[in-house]
């Protein structure tokens, strides 16, 4: 069944990024359709299971570095209150993911100029020149061609831009993806932690977990069920058949995991296994190579932008690869730890969202143009979702102007963004 709604802004991936282009597009009052491959937005947030708000404060103070729909959505869950300038953590959490969908679905609903369409995967790309034409979605209805004005690609991997023959940059040893997972009915004691690690590291050198990390455990959303970071699994993310391999392994070593615990450590013998995923996360694919390639200098020096629309502020956090055993210097179960740089916090610009040769075209998220250091700190949640709302809104700029995002001034968007209280940080 073909969908009648022509977009002005089509907003790709309603992760941390898009639903936040797409609410911010919107709300300028500009026809926006959002696409997204899974029955929910939230991107990693709702579906690999991570509550955390990264970004949304620096760490000395806990000073809120930018607000917008990013601080409103720690509003709406209950987390603080609009007037905070202050939050009681650098990195909060929302207390249930399931409601976090539910806040998701009603925020959109409410925008009349939105359009959202979920179990929808952008499939493919027709340029004319050096603009998008169509975007090709696949879904139940068949294929389906939509012909904005104007692209944001939120997809994390940067499909739309690839797609579309912008240059981008991947790195051959990628970032462990990761699996996490919630055990129940754990009952907590003193020796519960170096227990479960003494068990994981028996079980790598036995050869049954090839790699993992930690385990990092906390009982995060209930009293008793543990919540794990714990699975490390390295490979490919954009090779279709790696992506899948990688999925069942992570499936694997976290049930391998629990089974373990379940029969060896004091605490878990009544437990249950909650749940996983539903998908394994990716740290890192594609990053575009914008006008601007955000690098670590710019970090480390503070570096001003006039054009500055998004505000960073998470330190350097690199996950070791480990894909074959005793490779390099890393070790299995070991934090990033390869700079591990803290910013007090630094200016993201808005040619970071820009990519070269395609003019119809902005990207937000962890695709966005950065050194894979500089990725490392500007990929996390909240300062994604500054980078979605920079984006939403020069990409309706572009719409109201007529002009292309190429010729929208980051100077005005910050302005924009400022009118709204939604501008970076101005420390
Ligand atoms: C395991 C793991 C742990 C992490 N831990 C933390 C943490 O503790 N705190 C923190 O702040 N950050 C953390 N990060 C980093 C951070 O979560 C991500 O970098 C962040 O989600 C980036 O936001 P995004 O919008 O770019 O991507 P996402 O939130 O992943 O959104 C991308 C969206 O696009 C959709 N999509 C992809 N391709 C298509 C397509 N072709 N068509 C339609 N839809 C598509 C996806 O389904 C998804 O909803 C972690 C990342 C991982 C992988």
């Amino acid at each position: 069944m073909a969908i009648d709604f022509q977009p002005d802004v089509m907003v790709c991936g309603a992760g941390c990024a898009g639903v936040v282009a797409a609410l911010a597009s919107a709300r300028r009052g500009v026809k926006t359709l959002l696409i997204e491959r899974a029955g929910f937005a939230g991107g990693i947030i709702t579906t690999v299971g991570l509550p955390f708000f990264d970004g949304i404060a620096r760490k000395s103070d806990r000073k809120i570095m930018q607000r917008g729909i990013a601080l409103e959505l720690l509003v709406r869950s209950g987390v603080c209150k609009a007037s905070d300038e202050l939050v009681y953590a650098h990195n909060p959490t929302i207390r249930s993911i399931e409601r976090f969908k539910i806040l998701l679905d009603e925020m959109m609903q409410s925008e009349p100029k939105l359009q959202v369409l979920f179990h929808s995967f952008v499939a493919g790309i027709e340029t004319k020149g050096d603009r998008i034409d169509t975007v090709v979605v696949a879904n139940k209805g068949g294929l389906q061609r939509f012909r904005p004005k104007t692209v944001v690609d939120c997809t994390g991997d940067g499909d739309v831009a690839a797609w579309s023959g912008a240059p981008f940059e991947t790195w051959p040893e990628y970032m462990p993806m990761t699996l996490h997972f919630r055990i129940g009915n754990v009952e907590d004691n003193p020796q519960l932690r170096a227990k479960a690690k003494d068990v994981v590291v028996a079980a790598h050198k036995e050869g049954r977990l090839k790699n993992y990390y930690g385990p990092g455990m906390s009982f995060m959303f209930a009293k008793n069920e543990l919540y794990f970071h714990a699975i490390r699994v390295n490979g490919d993310p954009l090779d279709p058949e790696d992506l899948t391999r990688c999925e069942m392994q992570g499936r694997r070593d976290a049930w391998t995991m629990y089974e373990l615990w379940k029969e060896k450590v004091p605490g878990f013998e009544n437990s249950h296994y909650v749940m996983s995923g539903p998908y394994i996360g990716i740290r890192e694919s594609r990053r575009i190579t914008g006008q601007h390639v955000l690098s670590e200098n710019d970090i480390k020096e503070q570096r001003k932008f006039a054009d500055a629309v998004a505000t960073g502020t998470w330190y350097l956090d690199l996950h070791p690869n480990y894909a074959t055993t005793g490779s390099a210097n890393v070790k299995p179960g070991a934090l990033g730890g390869m700079d591990g740089f803290q910013p007090d916090h630094y200016d993201i610009p808005y040619r970071s969202l820009l990519p070269k040769k395609v003019s119809n075209l902005l990207v937000a998220g962890r695709c966005h143009s950065a050194t894979r250091l500089a990725q490392s700190s500007s990929r996390v949640n909240a300062t994604a979702m500054f980078m979605g709302q920079a984006a939403g809104t020069a990409a309706a700029m572009a719409v109201e102007m007529r002009k292309n995002v190429q010729e929208v001034d980051g100077v005005k968007v910050r302005a924009a963004l400022d009118q709204i209280h939604a501008g970076p940080f101005a420390g």
